[in-house]
């Protein structure tokens, strides 16, 4: 058994400043050779920090993996930092924080961040989380509490020191020659490669060539790259790095372990490439369907579990998750949508150019978006056009003129804009001239972009065939019932 670096998790409220931290810590202790080249995030990354020191960091956004692993009850992470912007103090997602460190029974840090801030009041926040139960250093317990800036780097480093000395304390151990074991921080789907994931070894070395058994699927370590995107070929403990070769995609949080032939790995394990959930859509005029996409599993959940919080804002409307995947759009999204009139929101995915056919007829709504706390905002607007575009069904449809073409037997050739509601083929119109009504007519043919369609939106312009009296630049043309 040998000492390992210890595995820390930065929690706290959203804007406390947990990201600006883990880019400080990762920032100011570059090795040389990742100083040079630009470096992603594999979701965590480990720091030198002198003779035999070094820490790991998860840097998952949001961290929304650590209650993945609470739940499996497999900890990633070996101690927790706690962040607290000293300016505002405990907040829902501190408290939250507190009681999924206190579950998993992690060693914490309190770091009381934005102690530049001339509102910063540290005294007041270690009181505060007397009522939390957190009881710090001079404040009737022995949780350290250390007064930090992630923006100027003050007591950061005392920070890293106190991390190390905790794991010193904690006496965290491993055998790098038992096989590899661990959990899985984060993990997605693409086109190209297939699937990747990134696993933080907790226990023995991981290798290349290797069979591994998770929950959920199985795989073989094709290849490696460690947290500076180096290939590696074996992994020790406390080293995050993501590995290619698995058959189906696992879920954050899950425990992995070396094996050592296939069928131990599991062949009776069905590779889970896509989770495609499709309830009975009920219907009724408050249901809202939704298709969900993100790049990776982690974020994925993390939307499915936001929707729940936003369904618990609209108890009137029905907020239904028909399907839901990692990856790009793809056609079958966009057919799935258009069956099933859903919406399509994508987190941090695309919309490649080969699905752009499929998307040319019909009328499929996406939504695309990059920041995961503007989902229920984002919601809130899908409802009010929803619920806006109702009402409007409920008005007659008015079209302005706007040029007039040609006049044979067939009609008048007209071309305008849809101005309320929807103006459809086939559709009576009443013809309104200076606030009077001077004749009436019917739309023979309705295109849009110069394309036979059979509704046009309000907003929307459009050329019509027109078979009645005659319509003059100006006229507004009202549906009638
Ligand atoms: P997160 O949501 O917890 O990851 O928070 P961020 O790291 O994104 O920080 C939120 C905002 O607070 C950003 O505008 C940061 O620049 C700012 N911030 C973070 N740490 C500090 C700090 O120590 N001092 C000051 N003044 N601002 C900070």
């Amino acid at each position: 058994m040998e000492v390992k670096p210890p595995v820390v998790v930065i929690l706290g409220h959203i804007d406390h400043g947990k990201s600006t931290l883990i880019d400080y810590i990762r920032k100011t202790n570059l090795t040389a050779k990742e100083a040079g080249g630009i470096t992603q995030s594999i979701g965590a990354y480990q720091v030198s920090l002198g003779k035999n020191k070094a820490i790991t960091v998860i840097d998952t956004p949001g961290h929304e993996a650590f209650e993945k692993m609470r739940s499996h009850g497999a900890r990633a992470a070996d101690i927790a930092v706690l962040v607290i912007a000293a300016d505002e103090g405990v907040k829902p997602q501190t408290v939250e924080a507190i009681k999924d460190i206190k579950e998993a029974k992690l060693p914490f840090i309190v770091a009381l961040n934005k102690i530049d801030k001339p509102e910063a009041n540290a005294r007041k926040v270690k009181e505060e989380l007397i009522q939390y139960e957190v009881f710090v250093e001079g404040f009737g317990g022995d949780t350290p509490a250390l007064e930090i800036s992630a923006k100027t780097g003050k007591g950061i480093k005392e920070l890293l020191d106190l991390i190390v000395l905790m794991a010193e304390v904690q006496e965290l151990t491993a055998d790098s020659l038992a096989p590899a074991k661990g959990v899985v921080i984060t993990s997605s789907l693409d086109s190209q490669r297939g699937v990747s994931a990134t696993l933080m070894v907790k226990d023995g070395t991981l290798k290349v060539g290797q069979w591994i058994r998770l929950e959920t699927t199985f795989g073989k370590v094709r290849a490696m790259h460690n947290f500076e995107g180096k290939l590696v070929k074996e992994a020790p403990p406390s080293s995050p790095v993501m590995m290619l070769g698995l058959e189906g995609l696992p879920g954050v949080g899950e425990t992995f372990r070396a094996v050592v032939s296939q069928e131990e790995a599991g062949q009776d394990i069905l590779p889970a490439r896509e989770t495609l959930v499709i309830d009975k859509v009920t219907a009724g005029e408050k249901n809202l369907t939704f298709i969900l996409k993100a790049k990776e599993k982690a974020s994925l959940d993390a939307l499915s579990k936001l929707f729940s919080q936003v369904q618990t804002q609209h108890a009137d409307i029905k907020l239904q998750i028909i399907s839901k995947g990692v990856g790009d759009v793809s056609v079958s999204d966009i057919e799935t949508a258009d069956r099933f009139g859903a919406l399509i929101v994508g987190f941090n995915v695309k919309i490649p150019s080969i699905v752009r056919p499929a998307m040319a007829h019909r009328e499929v709504n996406i939504k695309i978006f990059s920041v995961i706390y503007e989902l229920p905002k984002l919601v809130s607007e899908l409802i009010a056009q929803q619920f806006a575009s109702q009402t409007q069904a409920a008005q007659k449809g008015e079209l302005a003129v706007l040029g007039v073409f040609s006049k044979s037997k067939e009609g008048q050739v007209i071309g305008g804009k849809a101005v309320k509601a929807v103006i459809k083929k086939g559709m009576t119109l009443n013809i309104k001239r200076d606030e009077e009504i001077i004749g009436k007519g019917k739309i023979i043919n309705l295109q849009h972009l110069k394309k036979d369609v059979t509704v046009v939106e309000a907003g929307k312009e459009c050329g019509i065939l027109f078979q009645g009296d005659e319509v003059k630049v100006g006229d507004v043309l009202i549906e009638a019932f």
